[in-house]
């Protein structure tokens, strides 16, 4: 992964001419004036922790796996959002962590927890490090020092009951490992977000991720059934039963609790049987309001494709939905719809082939133009390639960002029009996309992607921009966040969201569960109120 951005160096995206000119002629935007800087020249701050503590925490988990290099270090310094990787790429190593700790079961994250908690030092648990919310943004103030508890090592698959459809995992192990160890077992999660090559099972659990295929596999958390969690006062070992009528389901505390109540170290997830047939296809809608009715339709009548996404005009007119042929858009709404079966069609999905005719049926009646299978697979074969675009165009001079929200349909307008008035009134002109992303019998998730030129201190100037939309969607009556989770850069508007009897249950589940506040301190947690 590379440290500055995304993924794998050698698969990095050189922008088309054409891209290069709408950046130019369009959005102003110029080459930097600083090229980004190299790794070793990240500036770091001393390492905090004193040698005695580094060398009790390498009594718990062994000296190889307790890193202090400057490499390691920068490795784990924020997350994957775009302020995130331009401070890396500015020489910003001000939120290092003082060492980076790599425990190799879950009585070494225990034993961990209760020497960080004596000790007074922050922990951040850190899975694949693609947060964009800055989930992994560490903070010493007020601690002994910070380290990141890197759960790579945490990397087994436990054990597939084949009868129950439930695989067991340990926390480190990454989305594709996952599918390539289910596979052997004819299975599949069926969990595809956009960073699915670098993100882990533990971080989708923990930031209540949603996948590209969410349609016909659910979000993440719909696949938790179980948890283990190590927490500085205890471990909570949590689901008996797929539901259960035993109280409050605390699993759900578990979920999106991003680290600040207790370390998942196990996950119980259910499974499907892997789809031996894939199609995919696309359609044109004239209007996005046209479109985001005809897949409303599709959500509350059925039938429901497992792939479902509406871009608006703007993303279609890009061609964004198809980032290897970034420039080549056309007119109207771009529809893309992915439908899968099983040998057996066990799932009671039906075929494949059922329900895209049944989808057709449905589209043809909302006023959809079919598009063939061109545009479907060109979304399935670029659908990772996104974020290796989001470097050329940090590397060319653009800010490039993406945000998301969800509400009802029937506000879905509204908060549309009020994230992208935000966007104007912060930016003057900027390129703003959207797409209906995840859809629901009650209402979907809006996506947006935000093209602006860099200028100056271009990390305030997303953040001022960032604090207006934050504001525009809470006003607007939407969710401030989807499926990227809270993290430190949506926590007051998550603190508006929930009102303060919910923070104050958010903060008495963190004092009971970590007195000594260690965990992803800032995070999550909105403080007392002043
Ligand atoms: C390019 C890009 C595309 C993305 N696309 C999507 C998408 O399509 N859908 C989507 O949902 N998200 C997406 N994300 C956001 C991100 O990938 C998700 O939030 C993902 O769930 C994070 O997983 P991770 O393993 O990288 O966790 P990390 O980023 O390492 O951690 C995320 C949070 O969870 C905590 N955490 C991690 N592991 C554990 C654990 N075992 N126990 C307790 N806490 C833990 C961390 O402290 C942090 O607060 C994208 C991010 C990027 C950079």
């Amino acid at each position: 992964m590379l440290w500055s951005g995304w993924g794998d160096p050698a698969l990095a995206r050189e922008l088309p001419e054409q891209v290069r000119a709408l950046l130019r002629d369009f959005l102003g935007v110029r080459a930097p004036d600083v090229p980004a800087v190299g790794l070793e020249s990240v500036r770091l701050p001393p390492v905090a922790l004193p040698e005695p503590l580094l060398g009790a925490l390498a009594g718990v988990v062994g000296s190889a796996y307790v890193l202090t290099s400057h490499e390691a270090r920068v490795r784990h310094t924020r997350g994957k959002s775009t302020p995130d990787l331009l401070r890396m790429r500015a020489g910003d190593g001000s939120a290092a962590p003082d060492a980076v700790v790599l425990p190799g079961s879950h009585e070494e994250v225990a034993e961990l927890l209760r020497l960080c908690s004596a000790e007074r030092v922050a922990v951040i648990p850190f899975g694949g490090g693609t947060s964009v919310v800055g989930g992994l943004t560490g903070s010493g103030a007020g601690f002994t020092g910070v380290i990141a508890l890197d759960l790579g090592r945490l990397d087994r698959l436990l054990s597939v009951d084949p009868e129950s459809l439930v695989a067991s995992f340990e926390p480190g192990v990454r989305a594709p490992e996952a599918e390539r160890l289910l596979a052997a077992h004819g299975l599949t999660l069926g969990h595809f977000p956009q960073s699915f090559e670098y993100a882990t099972l533990g971080g989708f659990a923990a930031a209540r991720s949603s996948g590209q295929a969410s349609a016909g596999y659910g979000r993440f958390d719909d696949m938790v059934v179980g948890l283990t969690v190590a927490t500085p006062t205890g471990t909570l070992d949590l689901g008996r039963a797929p539901k259960s009528a035993a109280g409050p389901d605390l699993r759900q505390l578990v979920l999106g609790s991003e680290g600040a109540f207790g370390v998942i170290t196990s996950l119980r997830l259910r499974v499907r049987r892997a789809p031996d047939e894939r199609r995919y296809e696309g359609w044109r809608f004239g209007t996005f309001a046209e479109g985001t009715a005809a897949v409303r339709a599709l959500a509350q009548e059925g039938p429901l494709p497992t792939v479902l996404r509406l871009s608006d005009e703007t993303e279609t007119m890009i061609g964004l939905a198809k980032p290897d042929a970034i420039g080549s858009g056309g007119s109207g709404c771009l529809l893309i719809a992915g439908y899968e079966s099983t040998p057996a069609s066990v799932s009671g999905w039906g075929s494949a082939a059922a329900r895209q005719a049944g989808t057709a049926a449905v589209l043809t009646r909302m006023g959809g133009e079919p598009l063939g299978a061109e545009p479907g697979e060109a979304w399935e074969h670029g659908r990772f390639s996104a974020p290796y675009l989001r470097d050329s165009l940090l590397g060319a001079g653009a800010t490039v960002e993406t945000l998301e929200t969800a509400g009802f349909w029937a506000n879905l307008p509204r908060l549309y029009d009020a994230v992208r008035l935000a966007l104007a009134g912060a930016f003057g002109s900027p390129l703003v996309m959207c797409h209906v992303s995840h859809v629901y019998e009650t209402g979907a998730s809006l996506y947006f992607t935000v093209v602006v030129a860099q200028e100056g201190d271009s990390v305030g100037q997303w953040e001022h921009a960032k604090e207006a939309v934050n504001a525009a969607i809470v006003a607007a009556g939407g969710t401030i966040s989807h499926h990227h989770g809270v993290g430190r850069d949506h926590r007051d508007a998550y603190a508006a969201e929930v009102g303060p009897v919910g923070v104050g249950i958010l903060r008495a589940v963190k004092d009971r569960l970590d007195p000594a506040g260690i965990l992803n301190p800032g995070a999550l947690i909105p403080p007392p109120a002043a």
